[in-house]
């Protein structure tokens, strides 16, 4: 196991020591916030360091106050990608229309954030890593709660025991799977399986998105800065395809499979994804729990509540999250508490959220040719129309105070 950053010396028995799995986004949030609470905060991150990679995020409405209170906005600002347009292409790569992004994606212009999630993680590890003790390269292992803590076997075999326990680990949570049982209790497919990679940027693209449509299949370049691009693949499969989830080479042939014979540059991204070294393979999916909690173990983020990227939301949620449990928390003492004050805050909020899944479908990612053909139809129109608004749910939550009970 190998430990960073940790402040933690003698004092650290006489306060609540909790444990986070997981360094996403959700989990260092959560962190920062009990740290402020005077926790003792552990974090275990299975992955060596804090992970780069990944399509950039978008940071909305209610989530941006919240960044906001940790102080991070100033430098997410710094870090904001200022796209200039979005070109939606025909199956044949001829342009159908060319869009500012905020009209499709409805987003605030000039109050939301759009970074990569390489700078974010990079951000979030700068607020923590000197007031947290961090785990990265471990995993935990085994759960065993009695009324008065938490006993944790980590996966290098070490025991530690712990106040409370928070799942951070994402959408294909451990935490949850220990706490609630298999995961397809909760994951509810939403029809598309997507691929993520970088690729050099031979494109002549800058600040901009090209993405190319044809029934049941997106290709997208995202053009950050000049050297490369964020590549997409996304494609529609009725069921999900789980023997592919744990094998990367089996997901690069599914993707190669779906694609094949299709236009525009198409054929280069798949050869690109063949080689990449920061594929990341998944589901559109939501999880949908009725609890997130159970005796002294709650979840945050994705674990939780997982919108989906077709909502954009994903990481508003976390920080969102992250604030209301920690907020919860420091108000009140007793944990059984807290944590229905968590939900009860929160679901409604989630809920709103998660309910955008079929606008991003329906604008993004048609599967059929009519479906296509309407949405075409919506696209030429929105060159001569007012833009989208932010959708109210961006912003439906009023952040209560975060006051530490003393
Ligand atoms: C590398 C990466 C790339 C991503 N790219 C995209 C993208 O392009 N588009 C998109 O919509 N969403 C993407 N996501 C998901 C997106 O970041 C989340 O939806 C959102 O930020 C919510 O944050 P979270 O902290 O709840 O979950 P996540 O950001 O997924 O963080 C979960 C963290 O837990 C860690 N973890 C998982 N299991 C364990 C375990 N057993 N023990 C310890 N640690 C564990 C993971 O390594 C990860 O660091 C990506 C996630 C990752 C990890």
């Amino acid at each position: 196991m190998t430990s960073a950053g940790s402040s933690r010396g003698a004092t650290a028995t006489a306060e609540r020591r909790v444990l986070i799995s997981g360094a996403g986004v959700a989990g260092p949030a959560l962190a920062y916030w009990l740290h402020r609470s005077g926790f003792a905060v552990t974090v275990v991150e299975k992955a060596h360091g804090p992970r780069d990679g990944g399509y950039p995020i978008d940071i909305r409405g209610t989530a941006t106050e919240v960044a906001r209170r940790m102080g991070i906005l100033p430098r997410l600002r710094e870090a904001h990608i200022d796209t200039r347009r979005c070109t939606f292409l025909n199956p044949d790569g001829s342009v159908l229309a060319s869009v500012v992004p905020h009209a499709i994606a409805g987003s605030a212009e000039g109050q939301d954030v759009e970074v990569t999630r390489g700078d974010l993680a990079t951000i979030l590890y700068g607020v923590v890593r000197d007031d947290v003790e961090l785990l990265f390269d471990d995993s935990v292992d085994t759960l065993d709660q009695s009324a008065q803590e938490v006993e944790v076997t980590f996966r290098s075999g070490e025991q530690r025991t712990f106040d409370l326990v928070f799942g951070a680990d994402g959408m294909h949570s451990h935490t949850r799977r220990i706490l609630f049982g298999p995961e397809e209790r909760f994951h509810r497919y939403l029809g598309y399986c997507f691929a993520i990679f970088t690729m050099p940027n031979t494109f002549g693209l800058s600040r901009e998105i090209m993405l190319w449509n044809s029934p049941g299949k997106t290709a997208a370049l995202y053009a950050v800065g000049d050297d490369e691009v964020h590549a997409f693949l996304n494609f529609h499969r009725p069921e999900p395809p789980s023997d592919a989830l744990r094998n990367p080479e089996a997901q690069r042939d599914l993707v190669a499979t779906a694609f094949a014979g299709a236009g525009w540059k198409v054929p280069g991204m798949v050869d690109a994804m063949r080689d990449a070294d920061d594929l990341f393979f998944d589901t559109a999916a939501q999880i949908r729990m009725p609890q997130w909690s159970k005796g002294r173990v709650a979840l945050v983020g994705d674990a939780a509540y997982a919108p989906s990227f077709l909502t954009g939301q994903g990481t508003s949620l976390a920080l969102v999250g992250a604030y209301m449990l920690a907020s919860a928390l420091a108000a009140n003492r007793d944990h059984t508490t807290a944590f229905a004050a968590y939900e009860h805050g929160l679901r409604e909020f989630v809920t709103m959220n998660q309910a955008l899944v079929d606008n991003g479908a329906a604008t993004l990612f048609p599967t059929t040719a009519q479906a296509l053909e309407q949405r075409n139809a919506r696209l030429r129109d929105l060159v001569t129309m007012p833009a989208r608004t932010a959708p109210p749910a961006h912003s439906a939550l009023t952040l209560p105070e975060f006051t530490p009970t003393p």
